[in-house]
């Protein structure tokens, strides 16, 4: 039996894991497919990838401003995913995160299929291997939300556009949170016309008034059409080669033709898999239930990251995972609020702890996780390596128990967790 699997092999997962076996626990760690997560399979890294394509797009718009001379550059959509598919592959070479983890002595099943309970203490894997677990810590992510109306079948999600073949003239964009708006700001940039639309009555809706007000004029500026308020998606259907997406605007139906649809309308946990209800563990509206403790309902199961439905970010994955291995093995002792700290004017200091930041925003930072530590009652966390996203802070109380001192004694600021958790940090 070990005493903590670990389900789940991206940043939570991966950070979880390490952090257990530092503190001398027999860990297993079990991931369906690659290792990595969705930051570096599907999201932040291909992500950033367009991104930095686009950025660079955008500059040579400036190059007449700074006496440059040059036509503004074409994108070669095919070359470009091409690219991103290479610097995925090149985390994967970089990292090589199966054998760190079995270098600290992790053991990991990957490939294996999803991992399924059976009972509270154990789990079999789609290879049909059986594991037995003293604690658990779920740490399975999410996916992107299919919505279901007539003709939705031909709408895409964020990861198909990773294996598209051209760049589409038009894009119908359904969703304008951080998603959506990463994507629409790169097809836009690449030439494409671009047309988001949205329930609510503003761009990314969750962020400050004034984040969404710049993304919005930024928008305006770039010929984006951004249309808030939408009643809901009635249909998409192909007609002569493209598609034509009913929707209601104001009790009106609308239609727009266009020649792809992208739909980035949420991202709920990977909760199917799971047979939670074998092991007692509540979830509710797709994530998973956990207290500030990050603890589930059954009280040796906890859970980090998107899971949880609470903050969705590599940082704050990160964070949690390690949070969950401390108070599984150490008791019960540290919460996770999420709060960010604001107060102080944004500095260089500061950035990481205060303010709002999200996927769109932070969009065009590195996506490295860091771990944030609390330095003591008063003082601010540690200094991160990315100030692109909000830390989370933390109240720190650690209890002793048998696990203390039995591992590395590392600190986690130098240990392994903090260096190669960081699953999206190459570009
Ligand atoms: C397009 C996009 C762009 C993004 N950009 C950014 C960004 O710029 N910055 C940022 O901070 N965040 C970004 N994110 C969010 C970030 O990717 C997630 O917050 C982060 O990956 C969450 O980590 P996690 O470990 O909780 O889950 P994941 O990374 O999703 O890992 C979960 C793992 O669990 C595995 N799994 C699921 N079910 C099972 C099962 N039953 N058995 C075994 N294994 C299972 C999955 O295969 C997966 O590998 C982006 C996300 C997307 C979609």
């Amino acid at each position: 039996m070990f005493d903590v699997i670990v389900i789940g092999g991206g940043p939570a997962g991966v950070t979880a894991a390490l952090r257990a076996r530092e503190l001398g626990a027999m860990v297993a760690l079990v991931e369906r497919g690659k290792m990595g997560g969705t930051c570096t399979n599907d999201g932040c890294v291909p992500t950033r990838a367009l991104a930095r394509a686009a950025r660079l797009v955008r500059d040579a718009e400036q190059f007449v401003d700074f006496g440059l001379v040059g036509e503004k550059p074409m994108v070669d959509f095919a070359a470009l995913l091409s690219r991103t598919r290479n610097i995925v592959s090149r985390v994967h070479e970089k990292k090589h995160l199966q054998s760190h983890l079995e270098q600290e002595g992790v053991t990991v099943f990957a490939n294996v299929g999803d991992a399924r309970f059976i009972d509270e203490h154990s789990v079999a894997l789609g290879d049909r291997t059986i594991l037995q677990g003293e604690k658990f810590i779920l740490c399975v992510g999410g996916h992107a939300r299919r919505l279901s109306f007539p003709g939705s079948e031909h709408a895409l999600t964020h990861s198909d556009v990773w294996s598209l073949q051209r760049l589409p003239r038009q894009v119908v964009v359904v969703g304008g949170a951080a998603t959506g708006c990463q994507l629409s700001s790169c097809f836009s940039a690449f030439g494409a016309y671009v047309h988001v639309l949205e329930v609510a009555p503003r761009l990314l809706a969750g962020e400050d008034e004034a984040v969404s007000h710049g993304i919005s004029e930024a928008f305006r500026r770039r010929g984006i059409a951004v249309t808030m308020n939408i009643g809901g998606i009635e249909r998409i259907e192909q007609q002569n080669g493209s598609l034509r997406l009913t929707y209601l605007y104001e009790g009106e139906v609308r239609q727009l033709t266009t020649e792809a649809v992208v739909m980035t309308v949420g991202w709920p946990g990977n909760v199917e898999a799971l047979n939670l209800a074998a092991a007692s563990v509540q979830s509710e509206r797709g994530y998973i239930v956990v207290d500030d403790f990050l603890r589930t309902t059954t009280p040796h199961i906890f859970a980090a990251g998107d899971i949880t439905g609470r903050m969705m970010l590599v940082q704050s994955a990160s964070g949690e995972g390690v949070l969950a291995g401390e108070n599984a093995l150490l008791g019960v002792a540290r919460s996770s609020q999420h709060r960010a700290s604001g107060g102080d004017p944004p500095t260089r200091r500061n950035l990481h702890g205060g303010g709002h930041a999200d996927r769109a925003i932070g969009g065009f930072g590195t996506g490295v996780p860091h771990i944030h530590r609390n330095r003591g009652p008063g003082r601010p966390a540690a200094q991160s390596r990315t100030r692109r996203y909000p830390a989370f802070a933390t109240e720190s109380n650690p209890e002793s128990n048998r696990y203390r001192g039995m591992g590395a004694r590392r600190s986690v600021k130098n240990s392994l967790t903090a260096k190669i958790a960081s699953t999206g940090g190459l570009i």
